[in-house]
């Protein structure tokens, strides 16, 4: 897997390519073995704006943990309409919630790191593992500037964790650039991103912040911000 990156890397390269040559390249060359993770972000409505202008019917996939804010759901069902496509939803195993919430309690991640992995694993790690296991590449959101935990990232990687490729179109994007294209595009976005929400992930895992913090700084807030990753981007090369 690492040769054929190198290669790529070489042959396209892809690092150099806008976000929207990367996504048709990446589009074409995986066909109905791609998917877009959407966790219907700033990025990520970008991403399915783009990619839904080179291909209508691409698979968007977003997993629904069943903590997310209303807005989030609101915003799926814009999108849908909007583009007049389909999103696949996934769900956690309801066994697997079942036992973890009677074993630690219902808000287990406040209680400490370990918790807080384990809930992130079994609503969002596990239903992301069953969908790969259907693809050869999937696409992210995932920027350099978003945090000190992405800094290295790529346009393409190998993910190590799922043995699968992974394509990160916006690497270089600034958030002046996704707030450029989502206003010129008019693309729908979640209105939490106008009540100080940059990043938004669960509802109980995720507060506003103020224009001095950085953008993943409500995150987990509870936690240090090297360890601010729920698991879904394992490292990479
Ligand atoms: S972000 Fe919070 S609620 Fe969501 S899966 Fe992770 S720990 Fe659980």
């Amino acid at each position: 897997m690492q040769t054929a990156i190198e290669d790529i890397h070489t042959d396209l390269n892809i690092d150099n390519r806008t976000a929207k040559d990367t996504l048709r390249w990446a589009l074409t060359t995986f066909g109905n073995k791609i998917g877009i993770a959407s966790s219907f972000g700033a990025e990520d409505v970008v991403l399915i704006d783009m990619a839904v202008k080179i291909n209508p019917a691409i698979n968007i996939f977003t997993l629904d943990t069943g903590r997310l804010h209303r807005e989030t759901y609101e915003l799926i069902e814009e999108i849908q309409e909007r583009y007049n496509i389909n999103i696949e939803v996934r769900f956690p195993d309801n066994n697997r919630v079942k036992e973890m919430v009677e074993t630690h309690g219902v808000n287990l991640f406040y209680q400490n790191s370990d918790m807080r992995k384990l809930c992130c694993r079994v609503r969002k790690i596990e239903p992301l593992l069953e969908k790969l296991k259907d693809l050869d590449a999937w696409v992210c959101g995932l920027r350099q500037e978003q945090s000190v935990t992405r800094t290295d990232i790529h346009k393409i990687e190998t993910d190590q964790l799922n043995n699968i490729i992974k394509i990160n179109p916006l690497a270089d994007w600034t958030d002046q650039d996704v707030w450029t294209y989502i206003r010129k595009h008019n693309v729908p976005f979640n209105k939490l991103h106008e009540r100080g929400y940059p990043s938004i992930g669960c509802e109980p895992c995720t507060r506003a912040i103020s224009t001095c913090e950085e953008i993943r700084a409500g995150r987990w807030w509870w936690e240090e911000p090297e360890k601010k990753e729920c698991g879904l981007h394992g490292r990479r090369n």
